[in-house]
């Protein structure tokens, strides 16, 4: 019984490597260095690269005993929202990849789960998993606009940056406190 479903990888794909012309003999070695589009979703709430984004593939094929080993960098752009400030955040990523696709039906495929390792399809390499997995490893879950973001002031909402240093909210006197709850039903 083959452990493979057929295929369905496009070769043409952006993140699909094609090994066709990589010899299987270990120790080949092809470069691959190409800009393709960014996948939709790739990064964490906060912050991703945008979707059809640049994203520069850097990377070494190299043929291994059981497969073959791509590794190199990926570069592109994100945006995100600071998490103190909700302030754009726009920057750069450069990950390391670093991953061993075993040829199918070799010792490896047959001894080891494709959570451990990845896997070929014929002659072709889906980057995208662990290109995905690189990115998330990378990217802050609570990204900052910057290191010592001072966020908001909870009472208004206004940036500490832009606020006077001895901006303070006074307690609202006793007096006053029906009006304010009118103003707050006007909101
Ligand atoms: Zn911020
Ligand atoms: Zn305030």
């Amino acid at each position: 019984m083959p452990k493979h479903s057929p295929s369905s990888l496009d070769p043409r794909a952006p993140l699909v490597l094609d090994t066709r012309d990589l010899p299987r003999r270990p120790g080949a070695l092809r470069t691959v260095k190409r800009v393709v589009p960014a996948p939709a979703d790739l990064g964490v709430e906060m912050i991703s690269v945008p979707e059809g984004a640049d994203l520069d593939l850097d990377l070494r094929l190299e043929s291994v005993s059981e497969g073959v080993l791509v590794s190199g960098t990926v570069s592109g752009p994100v945006r995100g929202e600071c998490g103190r400030c909700l302030r754009e955040i726009d920057d750069s990523l450069t990950v390391n990849v670093q991953e061993l696709y075993a040829y199918e039906n070799s010792t490896t495929d047959e001894t080891t789960d494709e959570d451990e390792v990845g896997r070929m399809q014929d002659d072709l390499i889906d980057l995208e998993p662990a290109l995905r997995d690189a990115v998330v490893l990378t990217l802050p879950t609570n990204p900052l606009c910057r290191e010592d973001c001072p966020g908001l002031c909870p009472e208004c909402g206004v940036h500490w940056d832009d606020l006077p240093a001895d901006h303070s909210h006074q307690q609202i006197d006793p007096r006053w406190a029906g009006l304010s709850q009118l103003n707050r039903t006007e909101e």
